[in-house]
Order: C-alpha cells, then structure tokens, then sequence
C-alpha cells in the first residue's frame, strides 16, 4: 500500500488509533512508530515499541533519524519505503554503488595487461610504449613476435599470455 502524507505527524500501528494501521503485522506494538514533519524535512522515532524501529537495517533507538527519500523503515514484519522527492538522498547509497562497482570492477576478468620495468604495457591486442607513450595496434600479433613503435620506432616482442 502506498500512504500520501499530508498530515504533520502519522503514527504507524496495530491499534485503530494510529494514522496507519497494519493489524495484520502481529509483531507490531499498538502504535509503533512515528513520521513527522521537522524545519528541514522528515523524522522517523520509535514510539515505544516492543521490537524497535530500523532505518536501512539499523535500529534507531529512541532518536529521532533524520528520513532521505529512499530510506526503508522496517517494523516487525513491515517494511516501508519513505519517498519524498524534496527530501536529500542517502549519499551513503551513491558510495554503496560506488563501492558495489569497485568490486564488479576487480571482479572483472584480467585483459592481461602487464607493465614492464621500462613502462611498456602489453595488453590484449595492443602495446603502450615505454618511450613515447604511443598505443601500438598487435592486431594478429601473437606472443614472440614483434612490433614496432611508428612514433618513436622501439621495437617490442610481445610476452607470452599470463596465466589467468
Ligand atoms: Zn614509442
């Protein structure tokens, strides 16, 4: 269900009293948890519960946390998503990607590049010269063989295949 707040405060529950009422979550206090508006956006507290009030799996305890559009709010079995367009976003969620895609990214299979003592780096398909900094094309070249520089006319063999 989705619940558009248009009051200053919504109380969340097992009991009728609350603005919302989630009878069916046995594990809920009878009023659970507060949302209300504060000077600069939302806040969500525990009312007291027998079971606590988490904020993006962390519990809050007795304060008062500060709500970013996105953040889920889990009570006993209920899990609600706050979205507020005006409310700032988690920048912990953009690290967390950040993060999560550092690792796709070491997690990606090696291309093999490896870079010699002098700075030559010999890629998949391509050698960077040492010298001149030159991207050098092997195109059909295979380890053993040779390939010259065309700016500055080093001359490399490519090494053979590391073991991936
Ligand atoms: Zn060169």
């Amino acid at each position: 269900m989705k619940y558009d707040m248009t009051e200053s405060e919504v109380t969340i529950g097992r009991e009728r009293s609350n603005t919302v009422t989630l009878a069916g979550d046995t594990g809920l206090s009878r009023t659970h948890c507060r949302i209300r508006s504060v000077a600069k956006g939302y806040v969500v507290e525990d009312a007291g519960s027998a079971n606590g009030t988490l904020l993006n799996g962390r519990s809050i305890g007795n304060a008062a946390e500060p709500l970013c559009s996105g953040d889920a709010i889990r009570i006993a079995s209920t899990k609600i998503i706050f979205d507020d367009p005006l409310s700032p976003k988690r920048t912990w969620l953009s690290k967390l990607k950040d993060a999560v895609m550092g690792v796709g990214a070491k997690a990606k299979p090696s291309t093999g590049e490896r870079k010699t003592s002098d700075g030559t780096v010999f890629g998949e398909g391509f050698v960077k010269c040492g010298k001149c900094g030159a991207k050098i094309h092997t195109g059909g070249k295979g380890p053993g063989q040779k390939v010259g520089c065309s700016r500055c006319r080093s001359v490399y063999v490519i090494p053979p295949r590391a073991d991936r």
